[in-house]
């Protein structure tokens, strides 16, 4: 009997030690998602909405946050802000991770393409939510471990590549939606010209001395291209390839 209690003991606290950390993580995600959501409420009168869509909120609780993430800032990976991930770099604040994935209008067939890989946390949002994800990174050793982190997670619909993204990704144009994750001092031209009719391009514009604006461009079904300005937000410069 009494080794049958031990047998039992030992079992139960290899499973608590197991799936503990795992367990935390993922009730950390739902708060973050609640964070998330009430940011969304309270930021209404720039958005025009007083919630994200449910499909965007569903991907932000499923999606790992904390394997995106470099091992010193794990214990905060559910935090809702920015963190760093090396290189000066940094993963987009969850807030605004889901709220450029709304304001993409994204569905199951959409294809899609962001500029500014980083950690790949983003791409990974967008992965659960369509068809394939294209997304550019200017720092190779930031992309490789993106897509390192998005084939372990077996992310396979997403396709990384190393380089500046300013131009785009020509070859697999036209896009239902175009994200940026770093910030242009001007609209990119050729973004515009890659979006579809009925798409999308999410964009902070702005130099780093004053904050951004971050702009969605839809092209209607007849080709015309009409802007307008979200919210004031910080993200790091886009660089230049050359
Ligand atoms: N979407 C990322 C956040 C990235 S921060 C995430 O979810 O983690 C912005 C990223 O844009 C940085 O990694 C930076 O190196 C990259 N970047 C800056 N200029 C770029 C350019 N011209 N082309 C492609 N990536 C660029």
């Amino acid at each position: 009997m009494k080794i049958l209690r031990l047998i039992a003991l030992l079992l139960l606290t290899t499973f608590v030690a197991g799936v503990q950390p795992a367990d935390s993580f993922e009730m950390q995600r739902q708060l973050m998602v609640r964070e998330v959501a009430d940011m969304a409420a309270e930021t209404r009168s720039y958005t025009g909405k007083n919630r994200f869509d449910e499909r965007v909120m569903q991907a932000m609780g499923r999606v790992p946050r904390h394997e995106f993430v470099p091992e010193s800032v794990r214990s905060h990976a559910y935090a809702n802000r920015p963190l760093p991930i090396g290189n000066g770099q940094t993963i987009s604040q969850p807030y605004i991770v889901a709220l450029m994935t709304d304001l993409g209008e994204v569905r199951e067939n959409s294809v899609v393409l962001e500029i500014g890989t980083g950690s790949g946390y983003q791409a990974a949002v967008l992965a659960e939510l369509v068809r394939h994800v294209y997304t550019i990174e200017i720092v190779e050793v930031l992309g490789k471990t993106a897509e390192r982190t998005l084939g372990r997670l077996g992310y396979d619909n997403v396709t990384v590549r190393i380089g500046d993204g300013y131009g785009g990704w020509p070859e697999h144009a036209p896009f239902d939606a175009i994200l940026v994750t770093a910030a242009p001092e001007e609209l990119p031209p050729a973004l515009v010209e890659q979006l579809k009719p009925g798409g999308k391009l999410i964009v902070p514009v702005g130099s780093q001395q004053a904050p951004q604006s971050l702009k969605v461009v839809s092209r209607d079904a007849a080709g015309r291209v009409t802007m307008r300005d979200v919210l004031p937000v910080g993200f790091v410069p886009m660089q230049s390839g050359e």
